[in-house]
């Protein structure tokens, strides 16, 4: 058996479950990804106590409340799975994930992929959120992007400032969307999604991102 992750043979323990299952993932790569546990109440990013993470503080004290539930630490090992899943195209690492995805399933919600541009989704072929999602529950393409320039080419400050690139293509057919995405960074993109949302008069929105970085945690000024 090779391991879905790093491709390395190794031994099954054989019991009556195991008999059933595919997707194989060593013991090493099992424990890989770091899970958020307990942090700040609206990204999940670790703090002490549960506080309000100072992103989060900027978030509200510019009237933007949104909850976001991040799965995983964007360390070093999350760069490399996103990495590997995102730029490499290996998409069945998404597979590991899926119990893991499936478990934060809530009734009578819609998840929406945070969608990729044209352009993006010319050069990618897939949308990595989209795979998520769809690993989560019912979902439906509800807004599309126009491209800007790539996040990674911009600086912070002017990620938090760039126009919104997002627009409604259709009404969902529910109110209460959960937003999916791969990665929460500075929160820009996700805060812009539930803002188009919210403003096209959808009532309850909330986010899963498989993973927050991690913001060395000093306050900063708002
Ligand atoms: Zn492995
Ligand atoms: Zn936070």
């Amino acid at each position: 058996m090779n391991c879905l992750v790093c491709r390395k043979p190794f031994v099954v323990p054989w019991s009556p479950a195991t008999l059933l299952k595919r997707d194989w993932v060593c013991p090493d790569c099992e424990g890989m990804l770091t899970p958020l546990v307990a942090g700040c109440p609206h990204c999940g990013h670790p703090t002490t106590d549960g506080e309000t993470c100072p992103d989060c503080i900027r978030w509200l004290a510019l009237g933007l409340d949104l909850t976001v539930r991040s799965l995983y630490a964007y360390d070093e090992a999350g760069a490399n799975w996103l990495h590997r899943y995102k730029f490499g195209g290996d998409v069945v690492l998404a597979r590991q994930l899926r119990n893991v995805l499936r478990a934060t399933r809530e009734p009578g919600v819609v998840y929406v992929p945070i969608p990729l541009s044209e352009e993006r989704m010319r050069t990618r072929r897939f949308n990595q959120a989209e795979l998520l999602a769809r690993m989560i529950g019912p979902t439906e393409q509800v807004l599309v992007k126009s491209e800007v320039s790539s996040q990674r080419e911009l600086g912070k400050e002017e990620r938090r400032h760039r126009t919104n690139p997002f627009a409604v293509q259709q009404l969902p057919h529910c109110g209460k969307i959960v937003l999916v995405d791969d990665v929460y960074t500075t929160g820009t993109t996700l805060h812009q999604a539930a803002l188009t949302l919210r403003r096209a008069g959808v009532e309850q929105v909330s986010a899963v991102c498989l993973f927050r970085t991690l913001n060395k945690l000093k306050m900063r000024p708002i």
